[in-house]
């Protein structure tokens, strides 16, 4: 009799489970089902690197596992065991899809398809492995098996696979339904917040972002929360009519508290990140003397896109100045306005628009050598389902897949 598999959700992670239990199984012993609530699986995963899909990064998993913040050590014996380099030899010599690296190390299929990768795991998958789409499940109970009763009937597995995501883009299928099922389990959910999520600015700072909308630069990143700077990181970012977004900003986006009282919390942008306040100062008092006779603006066009020097001149009260005229008060609110420019917040950033779920079902309760529940034989919790979220870069598809890995390993006893 062969063991029956049950894979709740058809995403990233309950995709990849099913090919790794395919490719070590050869398909002997296991009979597994896919359950997936969409007409269509994988939809989070067609929409990934803006429908290329990173796949993952090639830093050194050492270093790789830095990019998971809290659960870095937690996943890192799976990042050891299913690296980038096996997720590259998987995509070219079982899914027949070539990868390229980009910039920091990321790597994308050739093909820059992320439906391609979506059609080629189908396709690779049609032969042996059973996906039933239309199929959400509703319920699911351990009785002397995994009864799992879906939309179009009941199903009965040995051993189940919860893969049905965070609460992140729910459009895509994604709503939560993992966190219900695992506290029905008896786990423990981590209260789920957004993660890689843009940010939306307040009624005050919105006229800045939205007036330099589309504008992009390196800049450092604060997040303070009363007063007290609570994270920080240097990177891209973007001006958007609502706020900011890009990497840099999505990147923190994780920490900004999700119960914020008006004027508590804000983003400063540090627009010349190479220097400190005094260095800064010093630089722009040689320009102001090489280069008397020319407008403050167009030496800060220097550091920044001259539509951001507009802006910060004006704020700074300086618009019209040329720069023989510039007194020390007016290198200081220069130097405010470059270095610490305040976008006020009033909102969490939204979960329905973060790229990933920050919380989930708690590490604690999850084996980190198998990804089994501590708490229940025969389950396993992987994806974003788990109180893990990965930097930008590749880092999420490559923990599904490190993941997968290592369930189906245990699974099939190896
Ligand atoms: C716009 C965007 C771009 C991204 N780009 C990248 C990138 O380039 N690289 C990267 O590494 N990561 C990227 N990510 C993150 C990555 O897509 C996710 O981390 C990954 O998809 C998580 O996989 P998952 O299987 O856990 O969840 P999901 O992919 O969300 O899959 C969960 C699946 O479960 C199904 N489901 C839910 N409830 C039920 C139920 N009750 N019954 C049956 N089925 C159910 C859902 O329909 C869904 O198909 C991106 C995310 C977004 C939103």
């Amino acid at each position: 009799m062969k063991k029956r598999i049950g894979i709740i959700g058809g995403g990233a992670a309950g995709l990849f489970a099913a090919c790794q239990l395919k490719r070590l199984s050869g398909g002997a012993g296991i009979d597994v089902t896919v359950l997936e609530r969409n007409p269509v699986p994988g939809m989070k995963l067609t929409l990934t690197g803006h429908g290329r899909c990173n796949i993952t990064n090639r830093k050194p998993v050492s270093m790789l596992k830095n990019g998971y913040h809290e659960a870095g050590n937690f996943i890192y014996p799976a990042l050891k065991e299913f690296g980038p380099d096996d997720a590259i030899a998987f995509f070219e010599n079982e899914l027949g899809l070539k990868t390229k690296e980009e910039d920091n190390n990321r790597i994308f299929p050739v093909c820059d398809s992320a439906v391609k990768v979506r059609d080629a795991i189908l396709s690779y998958l049609s032969d042996g492995i059973t996906v039933i789409c239309d199929s959400r499940v509703q319920d699911i109970k351990k009785t002397s098996c995994f009864e799992v009763s879906a939309q179009d009937g009941t199903y009965c597995f040995d051993q189940l696979i919860l893969s049905c995501g965070g609460s992140s883009f729910p459009k895509t299928g994604s709503t939560g339904d993992s966190y219900r099922f695992a506290e029905g389990f008896g786990h423990t959910v981590i209260p789920v917040r957004a993660a890689l999520a843009p940010v939306k600015a307040d009624a005050v700072s919105s006229g800045l972002t939205s007036g330099l909308s589309g504008v992009s630069v390196i800049a450092g990143v604060s997040v303070y929360c009363q007063d007290r700077k609570i994270a920080s990181r240097t990177g891209e970012m973007l001006f958007a009519e609502f706020g900011l977004t890009g990497p840099a900003v999505m990147e923190i986006s994780r920490e900004i508290p999700s119960d914020i009282q008006k004027g508590s919390v804000w983003i400063e942008l540090d627009l010349v990140p190479s220097m400190n306040d005094e260095q800064f100062d010093v630089e722009l008092q040689r320009l102001i003397n090489e280069h008397p006779d020319s407008k403050i603006a167009t030496l800060l066009s220097g550091f920044v896109p001259a539509s951001v020097a507009g802006e910060v001149c004006s704020r700074a009260g300086a618009a019209d100045l040329y720069a023989q005229n510039f007194t020390k008060d007016n290198r200081r609110k220069i130097i405010k306005e470059m270095k610490h420019l305040r976008i006020g917040i009033e909102q969490a950033p939204s979960i329905d628009k973060a790229y990933v779920t920050r919380g989930g079902v708690s590490l604690k309760e999850i084996d980190r050598k198998t990804y089994a529940s501590r708490r229940v034989p025969g389950l396993y919790v992987i994806g974003e389902a788990i109180d893990i979220d990965g930097i930008s870069g590749g880092y999420n598809l490559q923990a599904c897949m490190s993941e997968a890995y290592l369930v189906a390993k245990d699974i099939l006893g190896f």
